[in-house]
């Protein structure tokens, strides 16, 4: 799973060329030219790092800060490609740690994202490409509930035209090869929300 940035600056060559550069890094980049589309784009998709211009229509960049509890790191206009890239490494590798780990390791279960391999209780579990993927997003954030929608956007990406229920199907499918006999459900549903990965799911049983 990419890392995602989530860029608010209304000048549109800059724009093309900060996605152009950190989209061939490995990151998903999103962008508003807006404040105020900033404030609804972060609460709908909360992204792991934002790069934010200080004057801006509609809300202003400072604004914005204080509402995402203040600013890590600022660098002044014009301000050097590769100086901006290499901060955006440096403030995600502090932030978010897991998104650099290769085995994901929750109870019995282990995920190693490189070789796509899942393991419960030392056997081999065959994963299709999605419910790999769901099962990755969802254990990146233990215990955090995730909505339809939000697992839609993360592990499918915001293009996908995919009804919502389809979430429910890979899911079940996820399910059915994650646990076997008595072993325990990994993933707990939250009825009217959605789906979390219940980390503690190794000590009910
Ligand atoms: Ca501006």
């Amino acid at each position: 799973m990419n890392p995602r940035v989530l860029i608010v600056e209304d000048e549109q060559a800059l724009n093309l060329l900060l996605r152009y550069n950190l989209e061939s890094e490995g990151f998903d980049v999103d962008i508003v030219e807006r404040g105020d589309d900033a404030e609804t784009r972060i609460r709908e998709n909360q992204p792991d790092l934002l790069i934010l211009d200080w004057m801006l229509p509609g809300v202003s960049g400072i604004e914005i800060c204080r509402l995402a509890t203040g600013a890590d790191d600022y660098v002044v206009k014009p301000f050097s490609l590769p100086e901006l890239l290499a901060r955006v490494h440096a403030l995600l590798r502090r932030a978010k740690p897991e998104q650099t780990m290769k085995i994901l390791k929750s109870g019995d279960l282990e995920l190693d994202r490189e070789k796509k391999r899942v393991q419960r209780a030392g056997r081999e579990l065959h994963l299709g490409p999605t419910e790999f993927r769901l099962l990755e997003f969802l254990m990146l954030s233990p215990g955090r509930v995730f909505t339809r929608e939000q697992l839609l956007d993360g592990v499918w990406g915001r293009e996908a035209y995919i009804d919502e229920r389809t979430v429910d199907v890979h899911v079940g499918r996820l399910r059915k090869v994650l646990s076997r006999g008595r072993e325990i459900d990994p993933i707990r549903t939250v009825r009217g929300s959605g789906y979390s990965f219940n980390e503690r799911f190794a000590e009910v049983s």
